[in-house]
C-alpha cells in the first residue's frame, strides 16, 4: 500500500488562521483594540510558525514591549492561544478518506511538540482519517532529514514505494520528499516557489486540489 504523507501545519491544520485570531485577540486584550497592521506585524515575528521559538519570543518581545517573564511566557501563550482558535477546514476529513479509499496510507508526518501536534489532531477529530502520525521531537529527526518518512513508512508497515508528499513548506516537505525518493505535492498559500529549491512534482492551492492530484496520477 503506498503511503500519502501530509504535513499538519498549514497543509491539514490551518494554523495561519487561528494565528492570526489568536493575535488578534491578543492585541484587544493588551491593548484595547487590534489595528491589521500591527496583526501583520506579528505573523512576520511567527515567521509562519517555522521561525526558532527562542527567535520568535524575542520578535514578539521587540514588539509588543514584553517585560521579561512576558517574553518567557509567550511561545507557551501563543501556542495555548493558536489552539484555542484552530478550527477545522472544510474537506480535509473527506479528502484524507478519499485518498485511503484509493488505496493510500494517509500517515501525518510533522516538525514540531509532541503535546501540541497531537493535541491539533485531537481539537480537528483527524485520528480516524489517518493511518498514524510521526512527530519530530518524538522521534529526533526532522523534515527534510529522510529518514523521518522511513521511520513513518516503518510505523505504518509499508516502504516508500509509490509514496508522495503533500505539504507547504518547500524546505522542509518537498526538499524531504525529493530526498526520500517521493513524489509531491507543495501547496502554493499564494506564494511563488523558491527557484534555489528541488521542485515538486505538483503544486495546488488547497489540499483538497493535491489529493485530487495525487489520486489522477498515482
Ligand atoms: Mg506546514
Amino acid at each position: 500500500m503506498p503511503m500519502l504523507f501530509v504535513d499538519l501545519d498549514n497543509t491539514i491544520s490551518d494554523r495561519a488562521s487561528s494565528f492570526r485570531r489568536w493575535a488578534a485577540n491578543y492585541l484587544t486584550n493588551r491593548y484595547g483594540r487590534a489595528d491589521n497592521e500591527m496583526i501583520e506585524a506579528m505573523i512576520i515575528a511567527d515567521g509562519d510558525g517555522l521561525l526558532p521559538k527562542p527567535q520568535a519570543a524575542a520578535g514578539f518581545a521587540a514588539l509588543l514591549g514584553l517585560d521579561a517573564s512576558e517574553q518567557a511566557e509567550i511561545i507557551a501563550v501563543m501556542r495555548a492561544g493558536t489552539l484555542d482558535e484552530l478550527q477545522p477546514t472544510a474537506g480535509i476529513t473527506e479528502a484524507l478518506d478519499a485518498a485511503r479509499a484509493a488505496g493510500f496510507e494517509p500517515f501525518i508526518v510533522t516538525n514540531g511538540r509532541v503535546p501540541q501536534q497531537e493535541a491539533k489532531v485531537a481539537k480537528l477529530g483527524l485520528a480516524d482519517h489517518i493511518g498514524g502520525m510521526v512527530i519530530s521531537e518524538a522521534v529526533g529527526v526532522a523534515k527534510p532529514d529522510p529518514e523521518i518518512f522511513r521511520i513513518a513508512a516503518r510505523a505504518a508497515g509499508h516502504n516508500l514505494d509509490d509514496g508522495w508528499m503533500i505539504g507547504d513548506s518547500a524546505k522542509a516537505d518537498i526538499c524531504g520528499a525529493v530526498a526520500a525518493g517521493l513524489n509531491s505535492v507543495w501547496l502554493r498559500r499564494g506564494r511563488d516557489y523558491p527557484a534555489d529549491l528541488p521542485e515538486p512534482t505538483y503544486s495546488a492551492d488547497s489540499f483538497v486540489a493535491a489529493v485530487e492530484l495525487v489520486l489522477a496520477n498515482a
